[in-house]
């Protein structure tokens, strides 16, 4: 079999829940969006579900819709992106919770869904989802005669603790929302790394669920091993890969493994990349293709089966430095050729 195995460890996946949400002493939530980040929402929120989490978040209310099949009745659902025109069966059906951004959102969500919970996003800086302080100015009594059951706001640079953005957006977030008696929703990951000042009453953890940076104590969840098909030698002057550029400088053996940018493994990890064969590095040789790697197994004493791409020896963060991009970019890319295995459930 050339497929490659993805194994995501349930196990430790709660287990960062628990240490994300053993520092705070507010309620945490698990954000699920994407796929939860890609590793399968199907999986990975009834785990959740069964570790503690009451609250889930997504991106969109077709994320929620199939969260809600997932769960049954009872977890509450929140969705990012508010009420859309032509959620409402959705949100009604699925007893999702939008978190209104607009005016124009709270306006449709009260005439197509009167008395159903809704939350509100407030823009604290960030300039992406809510609303502005004066909007939130003028909407703010109307919007609180109808219950809203949660305000929200996002940080911009929470993964960076000494960003004077932190404190500015703590203090916009204060501004809009002191004094009103409704549960508050600030921190991420990163955030609930800043400290209790940030956390008020629903943190909300992603990618420090699925092993990734900025939770440096993270517990990996992804092992991603990749067979190897081939290997052969090539003498000095011999190239590997497309464009020609890896050049072997002396004879050495090369294993061909069955993985590429089309199941996620970013081409611009190339030049900088390694798998691993037990516990030895093995260089990435050449261009990632679209289904096939070259790697450098010259020093192993023993032909390896398999290579191992993301695991203990390196992590999502790792691949994400070496493509100049970000963990969540990793995880949220690896594609869907790979046999998954779910283990520690
Ligand atoms: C994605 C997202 C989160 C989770 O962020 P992490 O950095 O993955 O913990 C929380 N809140 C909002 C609004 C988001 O978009």
């Amino acid at each position: 079999m050339a497929q490659a195995r993805l194994s995501i460890d349930l196990g430790a996946l709660c287990a960062n829940w628990n240490a994300l949400a053993g520092r705070t002493d507010a309620e945490a939530g698990a954000v699920v969006k994407a796929n939860a980040y890609g590793l399968g929402v199907d999986r990975v929120a009834p785990a959740l579900a069964a570790a503690g989490a009451r609250r889930f978040f997504v991106a969109v209310a077709e994320e929620g819709a199939h969260l809600r099949r997932i769960l049954g009745p009872g977890p509450e659902i929140n969705v990012f992106s508010g009420h859309m025109d032509g959620d409402a069966e959705m949100i009604g059906g699925a007893k999702l919770t939008p978190m209104i951004n607009s005016i124009d959102q709270m306006l449709r969500h009260v005439e197509s869904l009167p008395g159903h919970p809704f939350g509100i996003q407030l823009d604290s800086g960030m300039n992406r989802l809510g609303m502005e302080p004066a909007e939130w100015s003028a909407l703010r009594d109307i919007a609180l005669a109808q219950s809203p059951t949660l305000l929200m706001s996002h940080l911009a640079c929470a993964d960076e603790p000494d960003h004077p953005m932190n404190a500015h957006q703590l203090q916009a977030f204060r501004a809009m929302t002191d004094g009103i008696d409704v549960p508050r929703s600030f921190s991420a990951t990163g955030g609930i790394l800043l400290g209790r000042d940030y956390h008020f009453d629903v943190v909300r953890p992603g990618i420090g669920l699925y092993g990734g940076l900025p939770f440096v104590d993270a517990r990996p969840v992804v092992t991603l091993t990749i067979p190897v098909i081939q290997l052969r030698e090539v003498e000095p002057g011999e190239t590997v890969g497309y464009g020609n550029t890896f050049v072997a400088p002396r004879p050495m053996r090369v294993a061909t493994i069955a993985g590429g940018y089309a199941d996620g493994i970013l081409r611009a990890i190339g030049p900088e990349g390694y798998l691993w064969a037990g516990e030895q590095r093995c260089k990435i040789l050449g261009r990632v293709s679209m289904d096939l790697i070259g790697v450098d197994v010259t020093a192993l004493d023993f032909e390896p089966e398999a290579l191992e791409l993301l695991g203990l020896n390196q992590s999502v963060d790792t691949l994400a430095d070496w493509a100049g991009t970000i963990g969540y970019e990793v995880l949220t890319s690896l594609g869907l050729r790979y046999t998954r295995e779910y283990t520690g459930a």
